[in-house]
């Protein structure tokens, strides 16, 4: 795992986004819940923005995906024909002592847990740690009014088996042809036994997958290396900077049995989480349209009409976190900074505009001379498009750098010339740079840079 040069500001992130409104520790007046989060007015709007890109990347901008939204809640032979019912697990270890619960392959235990040698990483007692133990990931309740074996479902793991489930009745009912794929969006829930790091590992999070069926007997490979080209091409869109981002190939040991192919897309979280995991991309054969062909009894079979051929196809998959995604853009875009010719610097989050949650701070210079109705007006105008906030409170520097600190790419002042002449001036997050802009263009002026 390379060692990551970029700097550690997670804990500054927490401390922003809690005090800013983007993510809030769930249940915070109880304590909170372990790795449980709430996203707030602003990081709502940030992971919205997030995942539409998405879904117009994989959905609305192609004619060859489909998107559902399925239920969370499955039928249980799903997870047992899906491999999690028995393989779901992490080998774990815990501290007799502290009780605390760790990954087997936690790289700060020292010595082979279970022998007296092994060293507990949190208390630092020797001999403490017990054997690996499997441990399920998956949530389970009940389902009805008996609370029996019966009645066991689980809160899905990851989306992906709603889509494999759909296969045929989405093919059917849109007239898909293979190659063709189902996207989708949604909560999945593991109960992650090291969960931590803010948002990056969490119990309950939204996964972006998308399954893309192939013929077997078709070159599948190029289809694979096409998907991980456009999954790249998506994160640097999203202003990601390519050097944070690498491919990293699963080794025969990481890959999963029945797979063919697999590569993580890497982020470099900075600090010593480095780089880490935002998606997968993976060649999955027909594993598991085949497995819930057996465990179903029901054939999952593409009829190929033109050449009178029934086959299972094959699927290259590609699934990424949003939670996960909107921390790497925050790590990315996060900076503390001088500013020119002021004393004070400033923080800045760096963000795409169409990922930021507020695109454009409206400000009357003074609380007098028609500035603030003007300001109202204009406010009232662009809110029609995208989101803004009027901000008539403390000096205009201060107002600037608490836009800079959420990210909102520009800011819009009303001044005295605004109310002679009808212009305001609009400065840009990163340039700094202010134009003068008639008020009726300012919609336009700031939809352009929006970009998508
Ligand atoms: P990891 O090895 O980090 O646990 P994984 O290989 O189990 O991840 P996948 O099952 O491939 O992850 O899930 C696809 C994506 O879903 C991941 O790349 C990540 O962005 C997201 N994801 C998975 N587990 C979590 C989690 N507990 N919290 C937040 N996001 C997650």
């Amino acid at each position: 795992m390379p060692v990551s040069t970029n700097p550690d500001v997670m804990e500054k992130l927490v401390s922003l986004c809690k005090r800013r409104g983007f993510v809030f520790q769930s249940s915070e007046i109880y304590g909170g819940t372990g790795s449980v989060w709430d996203y707030g007015p602003l990081g709502v709007e940030l992971k919205k923005n997030l995942k539409d890109r998405w879904w117009h990347a994989m959905v609305r901008a192609r004619d060859d995906i489909q998107g559902i939204d399925a239920a969370i809640l499955m039928h249980p032979r799903v997870w047992e024909a899906s491999g999690h019912v028995a393989g779901f697990t992490d080998p774990m270890v815990d501290c007799r002592n502290c009780k605390k619960r760790f990954r087997a392959d936690d790289p700060k235990i020292k010595g082979t847990p279970g022998t007296p040698d092994a060293q507990c990483p949190a208390c630092g007692m020797k001999g403490t740690l017990s054997e690996a133990r499997l441990f399920n990931l998956m949530f389970k309740t009940f389902m009805g009014p008996v609370e029996d074996t019966a009645s066991v479902v689980y809160l899905r793991p990851e989306t992906a088996q709603g889509i494999y489930v759909n296969f045929l009745n989405v093919q059917q009912s849109t007239r898909q042809k293979v190659p063709f794929g189902i996207a989708q969006i949604g909560k999945a829930f593991r109960n992650e036994i090291t969960p931590g790091n803010f948002v990056f590992r969490t119990r309950e999070f939204e996964q972006m997958e998308m399954q893309f069926f192939v013929d077997p007997q078709s070159d599948h490979m190029q289809w694979f290396e096409y998907w991980k080209a456009q999954r790249m091409e998506w994160h640097h869109g999203l202003g990601l900077s390519p050097e944070r981002l690498h491919f990293h190939a699963h080794t025969a040991d990481e890959l999963a049995h029945y797979a063919r192919a697999a590569f993580d897309i890497q982020f470099d979280f900075g600090g010593t989480l480095g780089f880490q995991e935002i998606e997968g991309v993976h060649h999955r054969g027909d594993f598991d349209l085949s497995r819930h062909q057996e465990y179903s009894g029901k054939k999952l079979e593409y009829f190929d009409q033109p050449n009178n051929r029934r086959f299972v196809p094959y699927v290259i998959e590609t699934s990424v976190g949003a939670d996960r995604t909107a921390l790497a853009l925050l790590v990315n875009a996060y900076r503390e900074e001088e500013v020119p010719g002021e004393s004070e610097g400033r923080t800045v989050l760096g963000l795409h505009p169409s990922l930021a949650p507020i695109k454009a701070g409206v400000f009357p210079l003074v609380k007098k001379d028609g500035m603030p109705e003007m300001a109202e007006r204009i406010a009232a105008e662009l809110r029609r498009r995208f989101p803004v906030f009027l901000d008539d409170s403390g000096a205009i520097g201060r107002r600037y750098r608490r836009q800079d600190e959420v990210g909102t790419p520009f800011c819009i002042t009303v001044d005295g010339q605004s109310t002679q002449d009808g212009t305001v001036t609009i400065r840009d997050r990163d340039t700094l740079q202010q134009e003068r802009v008639a008020g009726p263009f300012v919609g336009d002026y700031i939809m352009e840079r929006i970009g998508n």
